[in-house]
């Protein structure tokens, strides 16, 4: 065939076209369901927290229950991320830009398309993006694989646990359910100029007047999107693990997490988490520990 090289969305017929736009609008049909049920299944976990703490129930439940609701958060999240890029590749159907790399402009293969109807970066572009530079959702690799490769260069025993979207959240928070495990919560404060990663329990809601007395300055907000963006460029936001030092930020341990032996963060992504020893966080990272954080 003749300029295979330079074929664009012209020349993706109408009926592949049709196909793909039926295909995205299936895919976003699941997708509502499948946050429908998210929220459901969160509501559920709500209600039975107050039933739990009516009847005076264990508070190990109530952190289990706790941690599977920021599981659930996780997953919707992810869901959420799934949708605005199937609503973006509507979009460019709708505006006759479907099938275009939005980083190079060249044309993305039809065999691409028909395995991922929303991608929106040629495979060439994806790749660049994985490494680690720019490129919206397909960037999560590289922190994950930097924060591997620091950990394999320091010996440390850890396990990863990828949790495809398409799992229940039940059957990711029963993977998590491991007693003496605690899923860690990473927020990141801002005062003026600088940026602070704190690390809290995932039972945990950070007190930022407490943080203010911890890092010695006032006010302390928290971080704006955008500015975790710059910070942590190859995280998606909401999952950027307790490893400061990879960003040169100051890391802040609220106590209550060192009573743990292993704990379990998200890896730079929401589908992946990583556990490990306490001990070896401490030792790696050397966070700064005080008490800022209150349990929820
Ligand atoms: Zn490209």
């Amino acid at each position: 065939m003749e300029g295979g090289e330079a074929m664009t969305t012209a020349t993706l017929t109408a009926e592949f076209k049709d196909q793909q736009r039926r295909r995205l609008e299936r895919e976003r049909q699941q997708i509502l369901e499948r946050i429908t049920a998210l929220a459901a299944a969160e509501q559920a976990l709500a209600e039975s927290q107050g039933e739990e703490s009516d009847a005076g129930g264990g508070q190990a439940d109530v952190a289990s229950d706790i941690a599977e609701q920021a599981l659930d958060l996780t997953l919707e999240r992810a869901e959420r991320d799934h949708l605005a890029q199937v609503d973006a590749a509507l979009r460019r159907l709708e505006e006759d830009r479907y099938g275009v790399c939005d980083e190079c402009g060249l044309p993305i293969p039809v065999e691409r398309l028909q395995v991922l109807p929303w991608a929106h970066l040629c495979v060439r572009c994806a790749e660049a993006a994985q490494k680690g530079h720019h490129g919206r959702g397909e960037r999560q690799m590289s922190c994950k694989d930097r924060l591997e490769d620091f950990l394999r260069r320091n010996h440390v025993s850890y396990q990863v646990q990828h949790h495809p979207v398409a799992y229940t959240a039940q059957e990711v928070a029963a993977s998590e359910h491991v007693p003496g495990k605690k899923l860690v919560k990473v927020v990141v404060a801002a005062t003026n100029g600088s940026l602070y990663l704190l690390a809290l329990p995932a039972t945990h809601r950070v007190d930022l007047n407490e943080v203010e007395r911890v890092v010695g300055r006032a006010p302390v907000r928290l971080a704006h999107e955008e500015e975790l963006a710059a910070a942590l460029p190859d995280c998606e936001v909401g999952a950027m693990p307790p490893f400061g030092n990879l960003y040169g930020l100051p890391v802040y341990v609220d106590k209550a997490l060192t009573e743990d032996d292993v704990i379990v963060f998200q890896a730079g992504t929401h589908t992946d988490t990583i556990s490990m020893p306490y001990a070896d966080f401490e030792r790696l990272v050397k966070p700064i520990v005080g008490r800022f954080a209150r349990h929820v």
